[in-house]
């Protein structure tokens, strides 16, 4: 699986930088951001350094459809509250005009009763 060790979040996937984990299996690890906008914010990363959603090819179909599957369930189990009430706000920050600050997919999922810091 490729990794970058120059890369904050292949860090955390190896386990050299701690994190706080809301899931993992062979392919995605999922944890909260360190610096939440939202009550409920917290970040998935495929394993794999693919740098951003720009990146993003056929051949990634099947991987990013399985993290957006896994969406509704993290959302409720962090303490989203239910839809259309409570609800999930989904983000990937592309490139720099995007707004990306690290260059490792990262998929936001943002919930919780508002207001929030942003967004
Ligand atoms: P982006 O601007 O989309 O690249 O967002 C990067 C996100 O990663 C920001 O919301 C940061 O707060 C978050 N972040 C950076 N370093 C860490 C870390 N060590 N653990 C958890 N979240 C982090």
């Amino acid at each position: 699986m490729h990794s970058d060790p120059n890369c904050i979040f292949c860090k955390i996937v190896a386990g050299q930088i701690p994190s706080r984990k809301v899931f993992e299996n062979d392919e995605m690890l999922v944890f909260h951001d360190v610096k939440p906008w939202a009550p409920v914010h917290f970040l998935m990363v495929p394993k794999e350094h693919i740098p951003s959603m720009a990146s993003v090819t056929e051949e990634h179909a099947g991987l990013l459809g399985r993290m957006m599957a896994m969406v509704p369930r993290l959302a409720a189990q962090e303490g989203c509250n239910p839809y259309p009430e409570g609800g999930f706000r989904v983000v990937a920050n592309t490139g720099a005009e995007g707004g990306q600050e690290v260059h490792h997919l990262h998929i936001h999922v943002m919930g919780g009763p508002r207001p929030w810091l942003k967004g």
